[in-house]
């Protein structure tokens, strides 16, 4: 075994140990792989906690799952991973956990796609779903495919999520932020109200990322308000095999405001912007039972 393989082994080991401590997986879930050459992956093996993985459990495999080494079967969700490979020459790593909030929101189907964390926009842009499919079987990788040539972290309906990188802790990271990217903005979900970041600030994020050396897949998908935004339609534009090829993100026109809230439409926010008045706001129970506590609040 050369000295590469035994330290990738080793890194395998402790990114299965650090997500099992974090919670990202219960029992036997998740896995990981890494490209080890040009044909060959690093897997882990299937039926084992990844809290107590040891280096030479992993399996080799081949890029159409055959096994070559191991005394173990590579993992069930096997699939997926060669079909991320076979999309995305440039992905060294693959992580598959299902950590409970971003699960949550895979379960509840809600994507990660509202533009309110700055560094998440540069770094993963947004975070779609993936449709429901069956895991282990051929519908989960057809599933992947949808998203994976333009996202490097996606969340699996009903299942979990799924992260790539240039090496097995960067994809390790992109599931850390994806977690704790849905961690706040449950909180923020709970306490009533999201400021949205606007179009403009988003598209000047997205220039930022050359600026810090991220190499995002792809771009984020025209303004759904423009002709080419409407030509393509609410999923973004897609390949000839209905392939994403720009990140959906949930962006409003801000109108000179960088910041809008959630519970403004494009309609108010232009009113407020020329300068007219009675601007309606549609708000939901939960926002006008805030305002009015707010204010009761201030009374006292
Ligand atoms: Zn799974």
């Amino acid at each position: 075994m050369t000295t590469v393989e035994s330290t990738l082994r080793a890194d395998i080991v402790e990114v299965g140990r650090r997500m099992y401590d974090r919670r990202f997986t219960a029992s036997n879930d998740g896995n990981i792989s890494i490209r080890l050459g040009p044909d060959r992956l690093l897997m882990t093996p299937k039926g084992v906690c990844k809290g107590f993985m040891t280096p030479d459990m992993m399996c080799i495999t081949d890029l159409e799952g055959k096994k070559l080494q191991g005394d173990r079967d590579p993992s069930t969700e096997m699939l997926m991973h060669l079909e991320v490979y076979r999309q995305r020459p440039d992905v060294q790593a693959v992580v598959h956990a299902h950590p409970p909030i971003a699960t949550g929101f895979a379960v509840a189907g809600i994507p990660l796609d509202r533009p309110v964390l700055a560094e998440v926009l540069t770094t993963l842009g947004s975070i779609p779903i993936a449709e429901y499919a069956t895991p282990s079987t051929k519908e989960l990788p057809e599933a992947v495919r949808k998203y994976i040539k333009a996202h490097d972290g996606m969340l699996l309906a009903n299942h979990g999520a799924l992260t790539v990188g240039s090496d097995v802790f960067a994809a390790y990271y992109k599931m850390e932020t994806i977690e704790h990217f849905a961690t706040i903005s449950l909180a923020a979900r709970l306490l009533g109200r999201e400021n949205l970041i606007a179009r403009d600030e988003v598209l000047r994020l997205q220039q930022l990322r050359g600026t810090y050396g991220i190499k995002a897949p792809a771009p984020i998908c025209p303004d759904p308000e423009s002709p080419e935004g409407r030509a393509a339609g609410p999923g973004g534009v897609v390949d000839e095999s209905g392939a994403a090829t720009c990140q959906v993100v949930q962006a409003p026109d801000g109108g000179g405001l960088r910041l809008v809230p959630d519970s403004l439409d494009a309609a108010s926010r232009a009113a407020i912007r020329e300068g007219r008045g009675d601007v309606e706001i549609r708000l939901t129970y939960r926002q006008l039972s805030a305002l009015i506590e707010d204010a009761v609040r201030h009374l006292k």
